[in-house]
């Protein structure tokens, strides 16, 4: 079956079952026994849960350093990591159009499963529908998780407070840039990596090395901008951002001058924003940079009383200037 394409047929009755026992299930869960049940049930220890979801559409779904599958996963475990919580179970809802190659199928949920294995986390259930052609660009997936958040954890975007400082946990730019330049053929761009990693090991690092963090956000669709924007409005403070600070590749910066771009609008998938106390904030830059994914993380500037704008960035020239939210879809199908 690896060799053939989805067909309508794989979308229900014994197409679904060949489909799921031969192709689907063997590349998420081998060694899963035959039993399938209605909905996954699991104990859960006394605390807090989180829960979130979100969808993948990404185009192309192969780039460089990641595909749909590790994106997909990654999103989600990202999304827990970053309110505190340690991931626990995945749920992966798969859309496929008739027509997409079993081989490629396979090799994108062969990748969800290595980004869960890396990161501990269990694929509790699943639903797989099979779409007509054109209606669905290859495939689409859909994840949603769920982890527990350890006691006295409590990350908010409402935590922020004057002096604390900002941290990126890595250079900035490079998800967006590797889609862009693959999908418009920049030559000049074309080893740009994508970002695109699970971040739970790192923010556990950071947290017990800084527990007092005050809020964490990975700096995914709309980039470093959105986040320090949603972070000054839910707290009703400001930010100023000093530019020469910024971690950002020489490519990646001549990508997005190529581009008319500003890196902090381009979408990560392993980059976060975390926001620390002043105090802590050496102590949380050695905790990052001493996890393989948090190398080059830095000190990019500094939480103060709400001015006119929320995010402000202090040029290398001396100069200052407001920082736009990034104006709608920029960069479409990113993620
Ligand atoms: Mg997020």
């Amino acid at each position: 079956m690896n060799d053939a394409a989805i067909r309508l047929a794989h979308g229900s009755g014994k197409g679904l079952q060949e489909l799921l026992d031969e192709v689907v299930l063997p590349a998420i869960l081998p060694g899963r026994g035959p039993v399938l049940e209605d909905a996954a049930v699991f104990d859960v220890a006394q605390g807090k849960l989180a829960f979130t979801s979100d969808s993948f559409v990404v185009s192309p779904l192969e780039f460089r350093g990641g595909n749909i599958g590790k994106l997909s996963a990654c999103g989600t475990i990202n999304d827990l990591a970053m309110m505190g919580a340690i991931p626990h179970y995945l749920s992966v809802s798969l859309i496929l159009e008739e027509g997409l190659d079993i081989g490629l199928l396979t090799r994108m949920l062969s990748s969800l499963r290595l980004v869960c294995e890396e990161a501990g986390v269990v694929i509790a259930c699943g639903d797989t529908k099979v779409v007509d052609r054109g209606k669905a660009d290859g495939m689409f997936i859909a994840t949603s998780g769920i982890g527990m958040v350890p006691p006295g954890r409590a990350l908010s975007a409402g935590n922020l407070r004057e002096g604390d400082a900002v941290i990126v946990s890595g250079p900035i730019g490079q998800h967006g840039i590797a889609i862009l330049s693959q999908r418009k053929g920049l030559r000049f761009a074309s080893q740009v990596v994508s970002d695109c990693a699970p971040l739970n090991g790192l923010v556990e690092a950071l947290l017990s090395a800084v527990p007092q963090t005050r809020a964490l956000r990975d700096a995914t669709r709309g980039g470093c901008a959105a986040v320090l924007h949603e972070f000054a409005d839910a707290s009703k403070v400001s930010v100023v951002v000093n530019e020469a600070a910024v971690p950002v590749s020489d490519v990646v910066r001549g990508a997005c001058s190529f581009l008319g771009l500003d890196p902090l609008h381009i979408a990560n998938e392993g980059r976060f924003i975390a926001i620390v106390p002043a105090a802590s904030a050496a102590a949380a830059i050695a905790a990052c940079t001493a996890h393989p994914l948090g190398e080059g993380a830095s000190i990019i500037g500094t939480v103060t009383a709400r001015q006119r704008f929320g995010v402000l960035m202090k040029t290398s020239i001396g100069g200052s200037r407001p920082v736009d939210m990034p104006a709608g879809e920029l960069l479409p199908r990113i993620c």
